[in-house]
């Protein structure tokens, strides 16, 4: 215990600073993605955990620009009836068409929802309020699990990744972002609860690819907010790295206070303070991911 404090306590001095990254493998950098010669179809990716306040929606804004400036075309889908999405990419959710309407079927073509960020190659469906509707009205559609992988069926030809903003709960909706995915990334936060409740995670997941979508995978799990300062942090990522392996990214997300400023200015990390690390560490997931082949 108290050696591992000393050493941190180094490590904050700047004195040792590991070869190992904080998951524990040696530090790596990832290449610089190659540009892409054609573009789609979409590998779909549902950011999911049924907690809140994960960074599930900081992930999708911060990823979603990242792959948008290494040349991938972006679709973020605001699947969370708070619309935090919508609001931290800057767009209009009331009076316009969004994912509620597609759902339902009140608007019939998907292109009419879509709406372009401030960040070129980033594009969004965004959602309001309406959506908390959803669960009731769609509960006696036929294939109402398959409703939102219909609605993407027929932009997905034109984008490279759509990424799905889950809302915190395990119900219909996450269910229809599972349904309509190719791979779940899940956002865990470094506090002393932040397992519980991953293993029913791990098991609606589960369940999804075993009775709706049997190509589903789980892309990884992205541990955020992590503050090297404390030994609580670096505990709980170890207890995290030895639940999970080589499904946790090398990538972690620390703690900052930029991303809220991020949220509040209505643009992502990358464009807010693209020099700062915070920033540089989501270009490093998307290089992540790309290098894994999780996206092209
Ligand atoms: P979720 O979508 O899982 O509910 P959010 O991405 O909205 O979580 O994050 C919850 C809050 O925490 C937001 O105010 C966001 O700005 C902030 N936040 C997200 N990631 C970080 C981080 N790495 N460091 C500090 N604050 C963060
Ligand atoms: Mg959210």
């Amino acid at each position: 215990m108290t050696a591992k404090r000393n050493r941190s306590a180094q490590q904050l001095a700047g004195i040792d600073v590991p070869a190992n990254g904080p998951t524990g493998r040696p530090r790596r950098s990832f290449a610089e993605p190659n540009q892409l010669r054609s573009h789609g179809p979409a590998r779909i990716i549902a950011l999911c955990n049924q907690k809140g306040g994960v960074g599930k929606t900081t992930t999708a804004i911060s990823l979603g620009a990242s792959l948008a400036g290494y040349g991938r075309r972006v679709l973020a889908v605001d699947f969370d009836p708070q619309g935090a999405l919508s609001a931290g990419l800057g767009v209009a959710m009331h009076d316009v068409a969004n994912i509620y309407d597609l759902m339902l079927g009140s608007v019939k073509d998907a292109h009419e929802a879509i709406q372009q960020t401030s960040t070129p190659n980033l594009d969004i469906i965004p959602a309001n309020i309406d959506l908390s509707a959803a669960e009731v009205h769609l509960v006696n559609e036929v294939a109402r699990e398959q409703i939102l992988a219909r609605v993407l069926r027929q932009v997905s030809g034109e984008y490279d990744v759509i990424l799905i903003d889950c809302q915190p709960s395990l119900g219909l909706l996450t269910v229809n972002a599972l349904t309509a995915s190719h791979g779940v990334l899940i956002p865990l936060e470094c506090e002393f609860f932040a397992l519980r409740g991953v293993a029913l995670l791990v098991e609606t997941i589960d369940k999804v690819r075993d009775r709706l979508n049997p190509a589903l995978e789980l892309d990884g799990i992205l541990a955020t907010m992590y503050d090297s300062r404390t030994l609580h942090s670096r505990e709980v990522l170890d207890r995290v790295v030895e639940t999970f392996g080589d499904r946790v990214f090398e990538t972690v997300i620390g703690r900052t206070v930029k991303f809220p400023d991020a949220s509040v200015s209505g643009t992502p990390i990358t464009e807010f303070a693209p020099e700062h690390q915070a920033a540089e560490a989501y270009r490093q997931l998307a290089r992540e991911l790309i290098s894994r082949g999780a996206i092209a």
